[in-house]
């Protein structure tokens, strides 16, 4: 498969739509997906879908924990130092790309947005990097490599996304160590 044939539902499938979303192409249905999105698709769908259609919260609810595990990274999309597109990585540091992370209890999440990022890199500014997740907390940093299977699970988690946004209703709930602290558990338990 060419680089420019990525996806297997062809130049309408949700890869390439993203593709030519992020390089401005003009489309009758454009698809973004930002890297809170890629973290969201891991931790809970439901929940992505909430985010990707716009149901409200009050985020400054102080009761609103999740605003800790997950918002501390996954806002960093609106917090990041650098802007390209739909991505904001925290920064770069010698020629690598670094999110910083308050926790590693989340670990597969944030590296999938961190892969999404090297991907987006990759595919729209034809940059190669690899990354790194750091932990300083935990004083810990870990390597992230665009290698082809992360490639692939990248654009397999972009095809899932797509699924989930573009659904009418949102996936069932399903209870998860994350609910009791998650922004929008009324909407699933109350
Ligand atoms: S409360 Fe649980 S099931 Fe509901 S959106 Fe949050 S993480 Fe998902």
């Amino acid at each position: 498969m060419s680089e420019c044939d990525s996806d297997p539902d062809g130049p309408e499938g949700p890869v390439e739509r993203l593709l030519a979303t992020a390089r401005g192409e003009p489309l009758a249905d454009p698809f973004r997906v930002t890297g809170v999105m890629m973290q969201y698709y891991h931790v809970c769908e439901r929940e992505l879908w909430f985010e990707a259609n716009d149901v409200e919260i009050d985020r400054d609810n102080p009761a609103i924990a999740r605003g800790t595990l997950i918002d501390e990274s996954a806002y960093s999309d609106r917090k990041g130092s650098l802007h390209l597109g739909m991505i904001a990585p925290d920064l770069l540091q010698d020629g690598r790309v670094v999110e910083v992370k308050p926790s590693s209890s989340v670990v597969e999440p944030a590296r999938m947005q961190l892969s999404y990022y090297l991907w987006y890199l990759e595919r729209v500014a034809g940059v190669e990097r690899d990354g790194v997740l750091a932990h300083p907390r935990e004083r810990r940093r870990e390597p992230v490599e665009l290698t082809p299977e992360v490639r692939e699970e990248v654009e397999s988690a972009i095809r899932g996304i797509h699924g989930v946004v573009t659904r009418d209703t949102p996936p069932d709930a399903i209870e998860k160590p994350v609910c009791d602290s998650c922004a929008y558990h009324d909407f699933c338990w109350c």
